[in-house]
């Protein structure tokens, strides 16, 4: 999934992101709750309308960037209090006030609210934070069950829609692997908007496999119609990560969709979906092409390196993305080191389409049920 942190995925206008084939962008509640606020984006329609973006949008719960972003924060029993990286001023999150922001914002997936545990913790630290985000899941859900259906579009237009369907948001493609719902692999790929978005509760527990296991056993008795897994890509080891994505998704329901926050390289990725993992978020592909680093089939290019000044080849031989079709990698070099607003569009679409593509290889894969032709072309 891109991440489109303030209701843009950085650089690339939406009509690309659709040609590119992404079916499914990130929203940050954090963001969008201090700018332009979610009280305005729920009056202009919700995030949908007010970006003019169809297809499904999951937001984050606002956790992971208050305590990344701003200044101040204090965690309590009650939520975080913090202070806004634009102005200073004082807010407080809350498992209630998180669902209420991502319900007004209208996302289809909606992320309960956690405390991402920094790295290095302490074990008993560990425990206490994962034992927080369960209570906070807890709360997430009560207010989530309580409030779903005051989402954007259920205000605007319920009057003229029938009940259980209102409208025909894309997030499948021909021929593809349905994630969500009961439709069968190969079904028709339109599904009918749902009428309520859905509640994902997060798996915590620090670099710890014990307590990643409890919280994964606590959180799916609190039956999600998804899970993910936070906490990582915090500074430990990619041995790690992997060590903690498979001792949580052993206990994750398999028929439920299962997201891993905040990864990857296109190589861990690839892993990562081998081991069961059905969704992954990351600004890596967007961020890394604004400074000039392309993930390509050969491995990664530096685009400002003197090597391609004249060089005439694309930026990836084997990519068929509208930017390696029409362009060389000199004249992005040339963008690049000139600091034109069009290396930083450029780099980002073909970046976007390298990672979708190797996720559409992996489901092409996954129904021709081996893995192995994509695990070892993506290893860089
Ligand atoms: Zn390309």
């Amino acid at each position: 999934m891109p991440v489109g942190t303030a209701g843009t995925v950085k650089a690339v206008p939406q009509d690309v992101l659709e040609d590119l084939g992404a079916r499914i962008i990130l929203g940050n509640t954090y963001h969008l709750y201090l700018r332009p606020g979610h009280e305005l984006v729920r009056k202009m329609g919700g995030l949908h309308k007010f970006m003019s973006w169809e297809r499904a949008l999951l937001t984050d719960s606002g956790g992971f960037q208050v305590f990344s972003l701003s200044e101040l924060r204090k965690v309590s029993e009650e939520g975080v209090s913090f202070r806004s990286h634009l102005d200073g001023t004082s807010h407080l999150f809350t498992p209630e006030r998180s669902m209420e922001i991502q319900i007004a914002l209208g996302a289809d997936i909606v992320m309960a609210f956690d405390e991402c545990t920094e790295h290095p913790a302490e074990r008993d630290r560990a425990r206490r934070s994962m034992e927080l985000t369960l209570r906070w899941a807890r709360r997430s859900k009560d207010y989530f069950e309580a409030h779903k259906h005051e989402n954007p579009w259920n205000r605007a237009e319920s009057a003229d829609r029938e009940i259980g369907t209102s409208g025909d948001r894309v997030i499948g493609e021909p021929g593809d692997p349905i994630l969500f719902g009961s439709a069968q692999p190969g079904a028709a790929a339109v599904h009918a908007l749902p009428t309520a978005p859905a509640l994902f509760g997060i798996v915590q527990g620090g670099m710890y496999a014990d307590l990643r296991r409890k919280s994964a056993e606590r959180t799916v008795e609190l039956d999600f119609p998804g899970y993910a897994i936070g906490g990582l890509s915090v500074g430990e080891s990619r041995e790690k990560t992997m060590e903690m994505i498979a001792a949580v998704l052993e206990l994750l329901p398999k028929d439920k969709p299962r997201y891993v926050m905040g990864v990857g390289y296109p190589e861990e990725i690839v892993r990562y979906a081998a081991l069961g993992v059905d969704m992954m978020d990351c600004v890596l592909p967007t961020r890394a092409a604004r400074h000039g680093l392309l993930f390509t089939s050969e491995g990664r290019l530096n685009i400002k390196n003197a090597r391609f000044a004249q060089d005439q080849n694309p930026p990836d031989i084997q990519c068929r993305c509208r930017v390696c079709v029409r362009y060389t990698r000199a004249y992005l070099r040339h963008l690049f080191v000139s600091a034109e607003p069009l290396a930083g569009v450029l780099n980002t679409i073909h970046n976007l389409a390298f990672y979708l593509d190797t996720m559409r290889s992996v489901r092409h894969a996954i129904t021709l049920g081996d893995l192995t032709g994509v695990l070892s072309g993506s290893v860089s």
